[in-house]
Formats: structure tokens, sequence, C-alpha cells
């Protein structure tokens, strides 16, 4: 079967994800590139971080320079600065990154972005007095014109036991100071399946975000990675997994009251109001190009010379390492590289493409790869459909069904193992 080019050379933008590890204390399970700061728990203006902002900004804008060859053309659709906490950074940095990728790639116009807005331009926050009162100037002088709160719960006992360093009342006045500086579209941090959290206090945690009404809800069950405090807890035997089902159930109530609310389940964990959806996450769901910078970024190269699937770059994850080789050379921070290839990039269309509502379009599966979704999966197809899990339209088009939803997983790992045989 003829192999077509990768989809994304038919498309002509770019996504930027700029990674800022920076985090005032780390939470016991986070298992992120992030770097402590604790000076600004004692001094939100110390010079010290000042000095580590200001290499790391400028250590940025190198990478930005030195990576933009290969998004050469494209025109910027999404930025999207995370992290870590990139709230911590002033809104001058922020500036200073936002002109950088600004003049590396022009915006997309107006008229063919669906959100109205020319480039997507995101902020992850934590809720702080420090990032509250910066909240003004991110929007007017860095042009912020969505934000990222890192919520997690309205509930103090979750929170501490999460190790997080604010509690519900600096939620509240976060939100309302978004609000208040203008901000129109909004997105929360839920976690959920969280130690000792109850069905009622999930219910309490849902009616407290309706009660807000952000554009965008982004869900999160709590994993105890290993290598985190979390994780080797929970490898001696101090902290019980939450139950399977428990946790599904949950996710399932989540979907229901978000659901009822008017909030589409665009992507697996994803809920957002109509038209709020996030960009950004959908350029990694549909496999669109992102340049990401900073440590442990990951990019999605376009197709080029000798990749015509496109390439995956990771960066080192330790930010003194990231640091130093760049300020030593000027140039890129070694990490991993992957050229893709049919089989690769194919399965990842279809697992990617099923965590979203739309699903897999056998259209786009035959303009990328030269065949229909049967012929290259008939056996994993079959099963799941047969099994419930997955629902197949008389154009070949596929989505997953309510189960499937709960059993992304294995459906993932069917498509992943029947290409393995091939490699
Ligand atoms: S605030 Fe977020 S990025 Fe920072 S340590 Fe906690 S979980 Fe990790």
């Amino acid at each position: 079967m003829q192999e077509k080019a990768h989809k994304s050379e038919r498309e002509k933008d770019v996504g930027v994800y700029v990674h800022v590890p920076f985090c005032a204390r780390i939470c016991p399970y986070c298992d992120f590139a992030v770097e402590p700061a604790p000076e600004l728990l004692r001094d939100p203006a110390a010079e010290v971080f000042r000095d580590r902002e200001d290499r790391t900004v400028s250590a940025l804008i190198a990478e930005l320079e030195a990576r933009r060859p290969d998004f050469a053309g494209r025109r910027l659709s999404t930025l999207y600065f995370g992290g870590g906490t990139p709230g911590l950074l002033r809104a001058d940095s922020l500036a200073r990154l936002r002109e950088a990728v600004g003049s590396a790639f022009p915006p997309l116009p107006k008229a063919e972005s669906e959100s109205g807005a020319a480039v997507e331009v995101t902020l992850e926050v934590n809720p702080s007095t420090l990032e509250r009162d910066r909240l003004k100037a991110f929007a007017e002088q860095a042009g912020i014109n969505r934000l990222s709160v890192g919520v997690q719960s309205f509930d103090d006992s979750t929170l501490k036991a999460l190790g997080r360093a604010h509690r519900v009342d600096e939620i509240h006045r976060t939100l309302r100071a978004a609000r208040a500086a203008g901000f129109e579209n909004l997105s929360v941090d839920l976690m959920f399946a969280v130690l000792h959290q109850t069905p009622a206090m999930l219910e309490a945690d849902l009616q407290a975000i309706l009660a807000f009404g952000p554009e965008h809800v982004s869900t999160y069950e709590l994993v105890h990675e290993p290598g985190t405090p979390f994780g080797r807890a929970a490898e001696a035997g101090q902290l019980d997994p939450f139950d399977e089902d428990g946790a599904a159930d949950m996710l399932l109530r989540i979907e229901s009251v978000l659901g009822g609310a008017g909030y589409e389940r665009y992507e697996l964990t994803n809920f957002a109001q109509p038209g709020r959806a996030s960009r950004h996450n959908q350029r990694y769901w549909a496999r669109q190009p992102v340049l990401a910078i900073g440590p442990g970024a990951h990019s999605t190269d376009p197709a080029g010379p000798g990749r015509p699937f496109g390439r995956r770059v990771g960066n080192e994850k330790s930010w003194s390492l990231w640091l130093e080789r760049i300020e030593a050379g000027g140039a890129l921070a070694p990490g991993t590289e992957e050229i893709l290839d049919a089989g690769q990039a194919r399965s990842e269309a279809f697992f990617l493409g099923l965590r979203t509502r739309a699903g897999v379009s056998a259209e786009d599966i035959q303009a990328e790869f030269g065949g229909r979704p049967r012929s290259f999966y008939p056996e994993a197809i079959e099963r799941m459909v047969g099994a419930g899990l997955m629902v197949e339209s008389v154009e070949g088009d596929l989505a997953l069904t309510a189960r499937g939803r709960l059993l992304a997983d294995e459906v993932a790992a069917a498509f992943v193992a029947a290409e393995a045989p091939a490699r």
C-alpha cells in the first residue's frame, strides 16, 4: 500500500510549548520536570530567583532560535506556558518570550481560527498571592488570553494531603481576580480518586466548579508515580492505591454532572463549554506540530527530509543540565530523538484519535496512510466493535463507546500490539 505524506505536511501552522520548571515547593506526587524555588516562599522579589529567571528566559529564547528552522514557514496558532509554575515569572519575562515566539512565527489569521483569537496564549497559574497580583500585567504585557488554574480540589483536607501550597480561600480569590483582570477563557484542573476522597467530596468539588463556571475543566486521576514520594510510599505499602472501580465511577460522575451543565467531554479527561476546547492540547491528539522548549519538554516535529512521518525530540529533564548545555554552546540541549515510521504514526493516529469525541476519520486515515482503517487493523477493529468498546460508521469512522472510554488503555494497546509484529 502506498504511504502518503504525513498529515502535518498539509498543515501550515505550529503550536509552541514553553516549559518553565520552577515551583515554590514540590508536591509529593509530581513527576514533571520541576525545579524548587523555595526562596519565593520567603521573598517574592528574591534577587537569587531574579537571576535564575533571567538566565532561564534567555536560554529558552536561544533554544527557540536554534529549533525554529525545523518549523520554518508556519504560522503561530497556539502558545502554551506550562510547568512547573510559569505564573512565577514576571510579566516582563513572559512578554520577552511572547515577543520572541511572535518574531519566529507570524500569527495565524483570525479568520482561520475557530475561537476568534488569532493566537491562543495560555498560562498555567497556581492560586498564590504572587501570581494573583500579576494577572492584569500577564494579560496586558504578555498577551495571555487563557488561564489554566491549578485548583485540584475545593477541599482543604485534600489540598493538604496532596501537599499543595494553596487552600480553598486562595482558589476563590484567584478565580475572582482572573475575571476582574478580564480573562474570559479560564480552565481549572480537578484531581479525582485522591487518597481519602469520597464520592460526596467529589460532588462538592463539582458543585464548586459549576458555581464559578469556568469555560474548561481538565481532570486528572491521582497516580502514584514511581520515584515520587507518593510512589515510594505506595511501594512500601504505606499508601493504598485508590479502588479502580471507585475511580471509574468518579469519572462517570464527572461526565454526568459537567455534561448536564453544558460541558462537552471532547477528550477522555477534558471538558469544555461549546467552542472552548483547548486549541493547544488538541494539537497533541491530532498529531500536529508542536515546538516545545525548556527542560523536559517534548516536541512533535513535522515531516522533513529523512523523516516522512515526523520526529519526536525530548529535552534534558534537569533544569541545571539543560541550562548549562545551552549556556555553554548556545546550542540545543541533547535529549532523546525518535524518528517515527509509518507503523508508529498509524497506531498513534488511531489511539490518539480515539481519545477524542470526534474519533478517527476514515477519510483522514485514507489520505495520510493510503488505506481505510479496516485495511490496517481488521482484527483489532472487529474485536473492539464486537466487545462494545468501539462503534464503526458505514464510512469506516471509529469512536469509543461509553464502555470503551472506561477501557481506553485496553483499546490503545490493541492498536500498538497490531503494529508490533511488523517491526
Ligand atoms: S505545582 Fe504542579 S508542577 Fe509544581 S510541584 Fe506541584 S504538581 Fe508539580
